[in-house]
Formats: structure tokens, C-alpha cells, sequence
């Protein structure tokens, strides 16, 4: 029986047996390095769901019968160049079917859309404060308006999906996504002066960074909903700041935050404590036990494919 190491949430750990069927012994370890160090000397296979252990050529010196490191993720930059090139590393990117229907972080950006344009926060606040005012909470209709969506991609894509649903104009600016695009494709600017409601889902690049700027803000159309999921660094916060406090932009909706997890003097963080218009969750866009069992009895799967001499 071929041992798989698997080291992420403990919780789990029946969903990477199931992945790798019976032929294989799973056993959890701590995403520590010492517990790994001591772990994977027996390990045929390591399924990796945490990302907490950056993966060295001395982590593994021992390890001599690691047959395949396979990641729960999309990212494998927790492990060091030279182990990745001894042992096949195996990540999400492979299994682009798998990853187009992970929705949690695009399901998320709609509940932010949603909550803004109806001002959700507020109203329920103000349901259990005694309060039965409606006139208090006009909300904006979303049918026939314009969405703009930075970032064409798998998140992006479901947008447009969520959005067509809703009655909305779809437009889109992916300078990167392949042709032809099932929307119209605008520049950022006229995106921002047209969109009623912009939702950013694009990597975190030298290019992206800054790419929402205080340009793009200036122009927003007035009474916008912006929504940012995807990483802080794509805008600029201050300039986030500016439209909201001067009543341009009509509402924001952030699963990111710079400085995150220390957001306490976070700027934007700051301005959520007193006023509606501005909406955070704490970057929990991803995360859904349904999305991280699927993920890890998939990478679980692809390693003992891999044991079984079978191709991913
Ligand atoms: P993806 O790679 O599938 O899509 C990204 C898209 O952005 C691609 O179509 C690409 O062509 C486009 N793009 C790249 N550079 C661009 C540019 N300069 N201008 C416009 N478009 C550009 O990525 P995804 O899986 O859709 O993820 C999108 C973002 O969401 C990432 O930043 C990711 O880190 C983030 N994310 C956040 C959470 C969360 O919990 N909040 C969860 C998952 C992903």
C-alpha cells in the first residue's frame, strides 16, 4: 500500500482519502516543517492543501521515495526551484475544468454587487434597530444597467454570467483574453466613465499593480458601484477613498485589503467603521468548505494517479 502524506486542514483528510481510493494510506501531518521533515521520509506522495511550509531541498533530504508533491492550490511558489525540479509537482493549473467551476470568490463578488446596490448592511441594521422605513434605502436596479468587468478570466467570466442574469449590459477590458470575446471589449477609461457597476478580477502583476489608478477614479461614472476582489495592490486605495468621501463613486465593495491581515489601520477600513457606503469581507471570497473539498480530493486523486503510473 503506497503511503500519501497530506498536510492542510485536518478536517479534510477523509476527502483526500477518497481522492486517492483505497490502494493508498493517507495520513495527515501538521503543516509544520519539522512534522513534515519527520513525515515525509515514508511518503510516497505529499498532497499539499496548506502552503504554510515553504518546501526546501533539506525538508526533504530524507524523503527519498516522494514519488509526486501535489497541491491543493494554484500556486507552487512555496516550493524551492530545485525540489520541483527532482519531483513532478502537480497544481490546480492542470485542471482547468476543475478550477472553471470553482465559484466561491466569483459567487462572493455578486453578493458585494448585490449588497451594495441595495444598500443590504444598512437595512438589515436598521430592520433590527426597530426601524420600517423604505424610503431610507432606495435601491439601484440592476436590470439594463452596464457592468464592467476588468479581467476576463475564470472569475470574470462568471460575472458576466451573473450579470447576464440580472438583464445587464456586459462589457469587459482583458487585453489578454483570447478573441473573440463573447462581449464588447472597452479601454479601462471608458469602462469607468460608462459602467454602472465595475468588478476587478485580474492577477497581481508589475502590470496590474496601480492598474485601477486615480485617474480611472476621477472618471467613474457618479453614483458607481466598484467591487475589487481580487488583490489589494491592483488599486489605488487612496484614491478608493477619495471618490467614496466625496460622493462620487455610490458604493464599494472589497474582499482585499492593503496591509492585510493587519488592516486594523487600514484607511478604507477605517472609513467602513463609520459610513454604509463601503462594504469589506475579510479576503473570504475562496473560501467554502464545498470548493476545499472538491480541490483537495482532486489534487489527492492526481497523486495517486500518478503512484499508479497514470497520466493527470
Ligand atoms: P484568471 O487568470 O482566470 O483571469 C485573470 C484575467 O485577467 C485573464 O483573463 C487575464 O487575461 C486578465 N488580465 C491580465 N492582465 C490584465 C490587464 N493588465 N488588464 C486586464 N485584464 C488582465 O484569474 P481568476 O482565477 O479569474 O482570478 C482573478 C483574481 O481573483 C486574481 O487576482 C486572484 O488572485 C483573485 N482571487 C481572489 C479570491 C478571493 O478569495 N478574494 C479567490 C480566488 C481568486
Amino acid at each position: 500500500m503506497a503511503k500519501i502524506v497530506y498536510s492542510g486542514p485536518k478536517d479534510y483528510v477523509g476527502a483526500a482519502q477518497d481522492g486517492a481510493g483505497r490502494a493508498h494510506e493517507v495520513t495527515w501531518v501538521p503543516a509544520t516543517a519539522q512534522s513534515l521533515e519527520r513525515a515525509l521520509p515514508r511518503a510516497n506522495a505529499f498532497v499539499d492543501a496548506s502552503m504554510r511550509v515553504t518546501i526546501t531541498g533539506s525538508l526533504l533530504k530524507a524523503a527519498t521515495e516522494l514519488a509526486v508533491i501535489s497541491c491543493a492550490t494554484t500556486g507552487s511558489d512555496h516550493i524551492e526551484k530545485s525540489v520541483a525540479e527532482r519531483i513532478p509537482v502537480i497544481t490546480l493549473r492542470d485542471a482547468p475544468e476543475l478550477l472553471a467551476d470553482l465559484t466561491p470568490a466569483a459567487e462572493l463578488s455578486w453578493a458585494l454587487v448585490l449588497a451594495c446596490a441595495r444598500q443590504l448592511p444598512s437595512a438589515l441594521r436598521h430592520v433590527r434597530e426597530g426601524g420600517w422605513v423604505r424610503e431610507e434605502f432606495p435601491g439601484m436596479m440592476l436590470n439594463s444597467r452596464r457592468l464592467g468587468i476588468i479581467g476576463f478570466g475564470r472569475i470574470g467570466r462568471w460575472i458576466a454570467r451573473y450579470g447576464q442574469a440580472f438583464g445587464m449590459e456586459i462589457v469587459t477590458h482583458d487585453p489578454y483574453a483570447s478573441p473573440p470575446l463573447p462581449v464588447v471589449s472597452l479601454s479601462l477609461e471608458e469602462l469607468f466613465e460608462t459602467s454602472d457597476v465595475i468588478s476587478v478580477h485580474v492577477p497581481l502583476n508589475d502590470e496590474t499593480t496601480g492598474l485601477v489608478s486615480s485617474d480611472l477614479f476621477r472618471k467613474v461614472k457618479p453614483g458607481a458601484i466598484f467591487i475589487n476582489t481580487s488583490r489589494s495592490a491592483v488599486i489605488d486605495e487612496s484614491a478608493l477613498l477619495d471618490v467614496l468621501r466625496n460622493g462620487r463613486l455610490g458604493a464599494a465593495g472589497l474582499d482585499v485589503l492593503d496591509g492585510e491581515p493587519n488592516v486594523t489601520d487600514n484607511p478604507l477600513r477605517r472609513y467602513a467603521e463609520q459610513h454604509e457606503n463601503l462594504l469589506i469581507t475579510p479576503h473570504c471570497g475562496g473560501f467554502s468548505p464545498d470548493a476545499l473539498r472538491k480541490v483537495i480530493r482532486h489534487a489527492s486523486r492526481a497523486a495517486a494517479s500518478v503512484l499508479n503510473g497514470v497520466a493527470t
